[in-house]
């Protein structure tokens, strides 16, 4: 741990290429089941029509032409740094695995690729797919991520996410027998959901073989259903400070082991309506340092890791 507080991504990433390396954020062009009628239509409550991917390339343009875009604006500052395409928009296992193979293999043979991240969804992982992502998984550095945000059945109704938590822990076993290293989205502070019932969700998704984490508050994005909730039924968000103790104690009960992909989003500044103070992504950042330094609290503290 370069911080001697969490195992971060770049941790890890340095030890494995020993380099800068950084994530493209694509748009493949993919829809979602849980937009186009095969499970949903609205989508999942908190998601745009951006598809949870509001800083990926534009999808008018190929794989290519927006990861040129993107390097050319890299470049200057890295010239040494490699890159992961990162296919970030909607579902990106959501299509035949011609079409997939030719998308991903647009983005491989990229000068200076050294890795595929996938965001999909474990209703979208059937066993042809499966097997296409075993085989990038041998030959390249591949990642795959699923948002499951949280394990309760409440709140996956609430939030219309469309599969039960049956389905995403199969997904898991499949992934872990193929040995596909796979990284899992929680939403902390979702509407009537306690500490414990956070505790619950983190405990069910460590012990299931996953190789990084994502966490992060939930944000209420204009032009989302949930906006609508909030509005006519506001409900409480946590303060940046409490926040970043909330954060900080989950670390500690997190295995050492487990890669923090994030701790905390971006939010997209036009449409983020609460809360604003994730706009200040250094702020909270440090503040989670500086509290965890003062608690005397790392990763895996409560668990009997470090
Ligand atoms: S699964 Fe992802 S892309 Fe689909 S509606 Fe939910 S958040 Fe949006």
């Amino acid at each position: 741990m370069q911080n001697n507080l969490f195992y971060s991504l770049n941790d890890e990433l340095k030890k494995k290429f020993g380099t800068k390396i950084i994530k493209l954020s694509l748009d493949g062009g993919f829809t979602c089941p849980n937009r186009d009628g095969k499970c949903g239509m609205r989508g999942c409550i908190f998601c745009s029509e951006m598809g949870a991917g509001e800083y990926a390339g534009s999808r008018k343009l190929s794989i290519h032409q927006q990861m040129c875009e993107q390097i050319a604006l890299l470049r200057p500052k890295w010239p040494k740094a490699k890159y992961i395409a990162y296919f970030q928009n909607f579902t990106n296992t959501y299509a035949s695995v011609q079409t997939l193979r030719e998308l991903y293999e647009e983005a491989l043979r990229f000068e200076d690729v050294v890795g595929l991240a996938i965001a999909t969804r474990p209703d979208c992982l059937d066993n042809e797919i499966l097997c296409l992502l075993e085989e990038y998984n041998r030959k390249t550095f591949l990642w795959v991520e699923l948002g499951l945000q949280s394990i309760h059945k409440r709140t996956a109704e609430f939030i219309r996410r469309g599969y039960e938590l049956p389905v995403f822990d199969e997904a898991m076993q499949a992934l872990n027998q193929r040995q596909i290293r796979t990284v899992v989205h929680l939403i902390l502070n979702l509407p009537n959901e306690s500490l414990e019932d956070m505790e619950a969700s983190l405990r069910h998704v460590c012990n299931s073989g996953i190789w990084g984490i994502k966490l992060q508050m939930l944000n209420v994005l204009r032009h989302t259903d949930l906006a609508i909730y909030y509005e006519k039924k506001p409900f409480y968000l946590r303060s940046a400070e409490e926040y970043i103790v909330l954060i900080s104690y989950l670390l500690t009960q997190i295995p050492a082991h487990i890669v923090i992909h994030r701790l905390t989003g971006d939010g997209d500044k036009k449409d983020l309506i609460a809360p604003r103070w994730i706009l200040n992504k250094r702020y909270v950042l440090n503040g989670i340092q500086r509290y965890m330094r003062e608690q005397g609290l790392y990763q895996g503290k409560c668990i009997g890791g470090g």
